[in-house]
């Protein structure tokens, strides 16, 4: 624990004493994340610089004690808690947008920018910033960088790594490096910028973020297909893929997600669905009314029940709705929900998902599975009471059968929310002993008194 002497003269001295925060109360609300488990630091401070975070991490070499960077704390897998207790460092308060470059296609931001503020910024220039986890509403461009985040155009767009040109980082000892270019282009040494994308706030504290930015496409089209077989859908999902029309969302929710969902009835879709596509296209207008044509045939073509395509603003809004309520109304079949970001070849969905509902009975448990079909990318949700042990324990064998069952199908155990502490102990399940060794000798190059963010991804560290 640290001690008191520290936080008021040192940490007090280095940030000021409005940018620190350890009375309890404060405390509680750094304490947490999106996976609901609460690990209490010794205190919060809010840098205004890098050359602050610098010192801040200088004096955690020197007393040894834990620093943990942290965005909004919307993390699904633990990795801004500090479970080691320490020093959260909350990036919020750096949240200016630096440069907006309409000439280059770029951007600088600071870290603590709302990933939704800075669309929305860049949108009113006529530029588009793609990457748009569903949480765009409330988490920050530095926790997007550190977990690489994807959402729904990931199919069409990329993931955050795609955008991200070069960095300001703080490296764990304090010393400040800049890796890429204001440039499309960089091959100068190794790429540091995309070591530090995806590495969850272990290897550096991300003060600056350069940014590639895209035109904003003229119009879209939205449109729902409602499917009385889970497997039909999945086939259309990969038949408009092979049709070389890449949808800039092509989102999949199955009956037990649908069905949590109060209004889908009242929005006119039948009770008796297994499985809805919300997809969408972009780009110039008249491309995009002929993809939507082909996409529509598609559907039907696979059986699909109904498509229905969203006249107005008002329509798209309403399909969307559907799509957005669902993971809030997971809470309805239980208190709790084991959220797994499981990613397989798209030809491999029905598979993945029949796989993981028999998992489910075998267990006797509740599931419900959604996502992102375009890229195979499947939330699928153990639906749990916590206060049930047995029930819990039951979860936990079948969250690595179903891990099992995705890497027996090629896949991957995560494609957007990280390895932070909620999937620590399955890491060596898809990476060999030599490539997690590898990642432990660049941490403790980078990291060798194990200060930052220290409890995360390897098991033993
Ligand atoms: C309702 C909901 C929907 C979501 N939807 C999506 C989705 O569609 N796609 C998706 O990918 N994720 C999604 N997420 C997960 C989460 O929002 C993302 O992982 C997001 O990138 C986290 O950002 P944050 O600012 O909240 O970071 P935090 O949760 O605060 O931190 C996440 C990690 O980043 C590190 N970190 C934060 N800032 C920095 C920094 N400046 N430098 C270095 N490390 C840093 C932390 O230490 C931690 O390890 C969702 C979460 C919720 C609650």
């Amino acid at each position: 624990m640290l001690s008191q002497g520290i936080i008021e003269k040192e940490l007090t001295h280095i940030i000021g004493k409005d940018n620190i925060q350890t009375s309890k109360e404060d405390l509680i609300c750094y304490s947490y994340d999106a996976t609901n488990q609460k690990f209490l630091p010794d205190a919060v401070v809010f840098p205004k610089s890098a050359s602050e975070i610098s010192l801040i991490l200088k004096l955690a070499n020197q007393e040894g004690f834990p620093v943990v960077p942290r965005g909004a704390g919307s993390g699904f897998s633990g990795g801004s808690l500090p479970v080691k207790g320490g020093v959260i460092v909350s990036l919020e308060r750096m949240n200016t947008i630096l440069k907006i470059d309409a000439d280059n296609l770029i951007a600088i931001v600071e870290p603590g920018v709302v990933t939704g503020d800075f669309q929305e910024e860049v949108e009113k220039l006529g530029l588009f910033y793609p990457p748009d986890p569903s949480s765009l509403r409330f988490c920050t461009m530095g926790g997007n960088v550190a977990e690489c985040a994807g959402g729904p155009r990931a199919v069409k767009y990329g993931v955050t790594k795609d955008y991200v040109l070069g960095l300001e980082v703080v490296l764990p000892t304090g010393e400040t490096i800049n890796t890429g270019a204001q440039t499309i282009k960089s091959v100068v040494g190794y790429d540091l910028t995309k070591l530090m994308v995806g590495s969850e706030g272990t290897l550096g504290i991300v003060t600056k973020i350069i940014l590639k930015l895209l035109p904003l496409p003229e119009a879209t089209k939205t449109m729902l297909a409602v499917f009385q077989d889970m497997k039909d859908a999945a086939r259309a999902a990969t038949n408009i893929i092979s049709s070389k029309i890449i949808p800039s969302t092509l989102e999949f929710m199955d009956r037990g997600s649908i069905s949590c969902v109060d209004d889908y009835v009242s929005m006119g879709l039948p009770a008796d669905i297994e499985a809805v596509l919300l997809i969408e296209v972009d780009g110039d207008r008249g491309l995009i009314e002929n993809q939507a044509e082909g996409i529509k045939k598609i559907c039907l073509d696979n059986r699909a029940r109904e498509v229905r395509i969203a006249g107005d603003k008002k329509e798209v809004k309403q399909l969307w709705q559907i799509r957005r309520a669902i993971s809030p109304s997971l809470a309805k079949l239980k208190p709790n929900k084991i959220n797994e970001d499981i990613v397989v070849p798209r030809s491999k969905i029905p598979d993945a998902i029949i796989g993981v509902r028999e998992i489910a009975k075998k267990y006797n448990l509740t599931n419900a599975n959604f996502g992102h079909a375009g890229d195979g990318n499947i939330h699928v949700n153990i639906m749990i009471d916590k206060s049930d042990r047995a029930e819990f324990l039951r979860a936990e064998k079948a969250v690595k059968e179903i891990f099992k069952l995705v890497l027996g199908l090629g896949g991957t155990i995560s494609g957007e929310h990280g390895i932070g502490i909620s999937k620590m102990p399955y890491i060596g399940m898809e990476l060999s002993h030599t490539a997690i060794d590898v990642m432990k000798k660049i941490k403790q190059v980078l990291d060798p008194k194990g200060i930052l963010n220290p409890g995360k991804i390897f098991p033993k560290l």
